[in-house]
């Protein structure tokens, strides 16, 4: 693995840097795997974080690797639901990945949490905008660690990218989320909207060499310098919907100080903010950094951390933000009749407002009821609270999102599968079970549903979307 010798000069004297450390850590070929598993469906784990079934492991060495690895588990140090494993199993042909169980995430990463726990009440319900958000990893933790009166807009620019961010989103089953479209400019007419602004920024992407030997092909000096002035673009398009007090929270996979320390000395410089020191364990061996006009950043470098390179900063808004008005000019409400039926299939509808999206009906927190109208007007919404589904004959043809959601009913039919059905099930094969129920059932495996299918008496209807079937054979 040859890396850029212009990346190891430029940080050659960052601090933390070991260039022989460093080149070893890239040359070993260690990959670091781990997991964050799905607070809001751990009840469906009866309060345990053990994933897989040891008894289908046996006599199957394949299932054998897949399954066991997580159980051999190690925690993530500075995660409260984060975990080594200790080899890379095939996530594809796990269902509970499918089923919003837990997300593959790297390690480093997961420190977001610390940032947020030790710079914002938690407990209190908050609107947090994660700006950069496909594939989800960073707004699946958010949704993880916030409670459930606060709200979470999750926005991506990139059309494509939308679709994997939903996707992942409506696995996380939670419904307190807004799935939106936009470029970061879209945000600055949102005046002191939020309370927490998340900016994982686009990145030059050298934290990840380990991982992606393709982008240490693609690194280069002038996209750094790109990088760094698109962040800076980024900031700037989005200060303004961050509240007065409000805190932003900046990362990068980004080695090179220009897209790290420099951002935090232009933040310094362009805005008026308070620097966010955060308290590290020593045994962390996370670097704490400052840049030159003293703003605090913490460096993970992979031969200190079990993880990938990476970089956050937290800082507190102190200037004063217009608060904005909120004004909708139409509502998109259910009727009351559809109301009533889609609220059959939810454990309560306390708290929530059923609300229209073209024929699909979607349940919404009711506390959040306006704001998010607002930004069905104001933004490209592209999914919002929990989509239940469509009325047709005075009933429900239920949405997938309601089958993975934290909000079905406890008494729908559910079909246990065996791993080998369940797998079948995702890769939308005709499976065969005998039931004498006819109707809509769950899909379930290990507890944890994975989808809609119909029992017809002699044959079963698959409602697994189409477009996130399982293609690996
Ligand atoms: N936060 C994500 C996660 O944890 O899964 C990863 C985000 S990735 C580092 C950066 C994201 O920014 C990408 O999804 C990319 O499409 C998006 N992006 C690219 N250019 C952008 C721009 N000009 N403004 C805002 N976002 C941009």
């Amino acid at each position: 693995m040859q890396l850029p010798d212009l990346l190891l000069q430029s940080i050659e004297h960052t601090k933390g840097f070991d260039k022989t450390a460093f080149e070893e850590v890239h040359a070993s070929g260690e990959q670091v795997v781990s997991v964050r598993m799905n607070p809001l469906k751990l009840p469906m784990l009866n309060g345990e974080w053990v994933l897989g079934n040891r008894q289908e492991a046996i006599g199957n060495k394949q299932e054998e690797i897949h399954h066991s690895s997580f159980i051999t588990h190690q925690p993530v140090p500075w995660s409260s639901s984060g975990y080594y494993l200790s080899q890379r199993p095939s996530f594809t042909l796990d269902p509970l990945l499918h089923a919003g169980a837990y997300y593959v995430q790297e390690a480093s990463s997961m420190f977001l949490e610390q940032a947020l726990k030790q710079s914002v009440e938690l407990d209190q319900p908050l609107l947090v905008l994660d700006l950069c958000a496909a594939p989800g990893g960073k707004s699946t933790l958010l949704q993880s660690v916030i409670s459930k009166e606060s709200l979470l807009v999750s926005n991506e620019v990139i059309q494509t990218r939308v679709n994997i961010l939903k996707e992942n989103i409506i696995k996380w089953g939670a419904g307190n989320v807004v799935v939106t479209n936009n470029d970061p400019t879209a945000f600055s007419k949102l005046h002191g909207l939020f309370d927490v602004l998340v900016i994982d920024a686009p990145c030059s992407g050298s934290g990840l060499f380990r991982r992606d030997a393709e982008a240490i092909k693609e690194w280069s000096e002038d996209n750094v310098q790109l990088c760094s002035q698109r962040q800076q673009r980024i900031l700037a398009d989005a200060w303004n919907c961050l509240k007065e007090d409000g805190v932003l929270i900046y990362s990068t996979c980004s080695y090179s100080s220009e897209e790290d320390e420099e951002i935090l000395d232009w933040v310094m410089k362009e805005f008026k903010v308070e620097s966010l020191e955060l308290k590290v364990e020593n045994e962390w061996n996370i670097d704490e950094v400052q840049s030159t006009a003293g703003a605090y950043g913490y460096r993970f470098w992979p031969y200190k951390v079990k993880g990938e390179g990476f970089f956050i900063a937290a800082f507190k808004k102190k200037e004063s933000a217009d608060q904005l008005r909120i004004k909708i000019k139409t509502t998109q409400l259910a009727s009351k009749q559809e109301a009533a039926i889609a609220a059959n299939w939810i454990s309560s509808s306390e708290g929530l407002t059923f609300i229209k999206q073209g024929q699909n009906i979607a349940a919404i927190p009711t506390q959040w009821n306006e704001t998010i109208q607002y930004l069905m007007q104001e933004l490209k919404v592209r999914y919002a609270g929990v989509e239940l589904g469509t009325i047709a004959k005075n009933d429900l043809l239920p949405e997938h999102a309601l089958a993975v959601s934290t909000i079905l009913k406890e008494d729908v039919v559910k079909v246990e599968l065996t791993l080998e059905q369940s797998l079948d099930y995702l890769r939308k094969n005709e499976i065969n079970i005998e039931n004498p129920h006819k109707g809509w059932a769950l899909a379930v495996y290990n507890n944890f549903p994975l989808g809609w299918m119909k029992l017809l008496g002699n044959r079963i209807n698959n409602y697994y979307p189409k477009e996130w079937r399982i293609l690996m054979r």
